[in-house]
């Protein structure tokens, strides 16, 4: 956490920062690039804000490219409203201790990311060279070939960021529940029509949680994960093990 989804949903509320010019910008000063961005964005003006996996782009003119990523705990908050009031797992406290990020707009407002555990990190011109495809527009094709060439559980695979970009792991248990497939399976194992259940519970699942405000609101939802109920498809024994190092949460009944 925040997975893609919430990244969406930063990306949407920063899009009202477009058409500002930044004024002044305040940054942790243990960010690797703190001093080029507090002296190379004031001036600018946000042309469009654009996310790719879990990494918000704001594109600045003239051409300059500020990256957010938000690490385990970093929350935006625009014109003083957070999108996301409080973070699954993370504290609703607005401690401004926690700034990671201020920048301020010469005519009004300002965004801030607020990070407790201050992992957030903030760089100018990211590369996407380490990023696989983004999560929300992979097309059926590309998930054949991105499963199809890998023997790792298919869980692990789309939890790689260089592989998928933008699934957490809240997110990939619930693509894997509506797919109906068990996250252990290694990649290339799956058939075609298991890749087509993949692909299509991705589409729509992933849309669907985030117009309901986000990873955390899918069928095996943190409450089910703590309180592991039987299966609300099947009513068979849900599990919880460990998969690539991550709590996985999945159905013995209908994941195969
Ligand atoms: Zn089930």
């Amino acid at each position: 956490m925040p997975e893609g989804l919430e990244a969406e949903i930063y990306r949407r509320a920063l899009e009202r920062c477009a058409g500002r010019t930044v004024d002044t910008v305040d940054v942790d000063s243990r960010q690797g690039e703190a001093e080029a961005i507090t002296s190379l964005v004031p001036g600018r003006r946000v042309v469009s804000v654009r996310r790719h996996g879990k990494l918000v782009l704001i594109d600045l003119e003239p051409a300059l490219v500020l990256g957010l990523h938000f690490g385990m705990t970093g929350r935006v908050v625009v014109d003083g409203a957070a999108p996301i009031g409080k973070l699954e797992y993370g504290s609703g406290r607005d401690d401004p201790a926690w700034d990671r990020l201020t920048v301020r707009f010469a005519d009004e407002g300002a965004f801030r990311v607020n990070d407790p555990r201050r992992w957030a990190r903030f760089t100018l011109d990211p590369t996407l060279d380490q990023l696989g495809p983004d999560f929300m527009s992979l097309r059926p094709r590309q998930w054949s070939a991105l499963l199809g060439s890998r023997r790792s559980p298919v869980k692990v695979v789309l939890l790689d960021q260089q592989a998928i970009a933008g699934f957490g792991n809240l997110c990939a248990d619930e693509v894997l529940w509506q797919a109906g497939i068990a996250p252990m399976r290694p990649a290339n194992s799956l058939s075609d029509d298991e890749v087509a259940a993949l692909a299509h519970a991705a589409r729509r699942h992933l849309s669907a949680m985030l117009r309901r405000g986000g990873s955390h609101r899918g069928a095996i939802s943190p409450a089910v994960r703590a309180a592991l109920p039987s299966c609300p498809r099947d009513g068979a024994a849900l599990r919880r093990d460990t998969v690539g190092g991550r709590t996985t949460v999945w159905c013995t009944g209908h994941q195969r």
